[in-house]
């Protein structure tokens, strides 16, 4: 019995000829050549003017929070409900996170709760398109505007996600994407910042590069104490043969989430991963979320995919529960976090496995 992963890259021949040529010619006068072409490309795609590929998607939010000059006593507002890539930037600065509850529907954050815990403090809020689900950018944004607090999206989750025209990551004032190996795009680690702002986008540019000003003449010269992010000309080559795919890659994506809310669309019991009128989902998790009074736990249904050799991933437990937070957890996000699971989703998957895991959910609810 082979093993259904819950997801991987999509390589064809493409990837390995653009990799194949980077490895071979990329080098010395060319050694940028791949990842000023796919910056370049990935703004055209998500629609801004400036992008910076990083090495991964914490180190482009870490850059961008360093830029905003976020630091000791500071307050960041974000959904308790997240990956742990979100929160560390934060803390690595010394700033404050500040944690709000997510939505039932969405299981993004809550822009009432968001607009309450907004103090004299806080210097950015970070919207986190969750499993490739949008935030309601129409009132965060509303938000920001009338606070001047920066909106922050991290769009790891959401390439392919599009909020009435604007594609995630491109609405804020600035947005971070990850390329690592279960992202929807894959350059197997890799990140990138994205945004609108020229004076925010060359503060990233010269902290991305250990400090050093693209304009300072003098060689070897650090103007400030930066960070090393960036990301290898051979793995973007792999992100320019991705990037020629893209709609390819989130079309099958959407395809599966398709395919597995039709199959449940009989089970009243399960939600799944919203599509509210005018946006687009870009489904990167499908994921499941039980009703309480069903009385299933994520527990139980991890267990019974182990027992027919698929995997699923648990929802994202609330940060506030993690040993160096230990707070009072946000409800919704605690409830979601013990009736959530991630489906497997990728490119190559058969009509087959699909059919195996829907199955296996029957059986849990039969
Ligand atoms: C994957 C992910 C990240 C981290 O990306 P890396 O490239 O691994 O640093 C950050 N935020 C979210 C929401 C993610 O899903």
């Amino acid at each position: 019995m082979s093993r259904i992963l819950y997801t991987k890259p999509s390589i064809t021949a493409l990837e390995i000829e653009f990799v194949t040529d980077a490895i071979t010619h990329g080098w010395g006068d060319d050694c940028y050549g791949y990842i000023q072409r796919f910056e370049k490309e990935f703004a055209q795609y998500v629609g801004t003017s400036k992008a910076i590929a990083t090495a991964s998607c914490t180190g482009a939010l870490h850059l961008g929070l360093a830029a905003l000059g976020i630091g000791p006593g500071d307050e960041v507002i974000l959904a308790d409900t997240n990956w742990v890539a979100s929160l560390a930037p934060i803390l690595y600065l010394g700033a404050t996170p500040i944690f709000v509850d997510v939505l039932p529907d969405t299981w993004c954050l809550d822009p009432a709760q968001v607009e309450q815990a907004i103090t004299a403090k806080t210097k950015a809020i970070i919207a986190v398109h969750l499993y490739g689900n949008l935030c309601d950018m129409d009132r965060l944004l509303a938000l920001s505007q009338s606070t001047g607090i920066p909106l922050i999206e991290d769009a790891a989750e959401a390439v392919g996600s599009v909020w009435h025209g604007h594609h995630a990551g491109s609405m804020g004032r600035f947005g971070v994407f990850s390329f690592h190996g279960t992202k929807t795009l894959s350059t197997g680690e890799g990140g990138i910042f994205v945004t609108h702002d020229d004076a925010l986008y060359d503060r990233v540019l010269t902290l991305s590069n250990h400090g050093r000003a693209a304009n300072q003449p003098k060689q070897f010269w650090p103007d400030l104490l930066g960070y090393k992010y960036k990301m290898s000309n051979l793995q973007a080559a792999l992100g320019c043969a991705q990037l020629q795919r893209v709609d390819e890659l989130v079309a099958r994506k959407r395809e599966i989430l398709h395919y597995y809310r039709q199959a449940f669309a009989h089970i009243p019991a399960i939600s799944m991963n919203p599509e509210p009128v005018g946006t687009q989902n870009g489904a990167w998790m499908p994921t499941l979320v039980v009703s309480q009074e069903a009385g299933i736990t994520t527990d139980q249904m991890r267990a019974a995919f182990q027992a027919q050799a698929v995997d699923a991933r648990v929802f994202f437990h609330p940060l506030s529960t993690l040993p160096f937070i230990q707070q009072t957890p946000q409800p919704t996000s605690l409830s979601l976090a013990e009736r959530g699971l991630n489906l497997p989703s990728y490119h190559d998957m058969t009509t087959a496995d699909l059919n195996k895991i829907v199955q296996i959910v029957y059986g849990l609810f039969s």
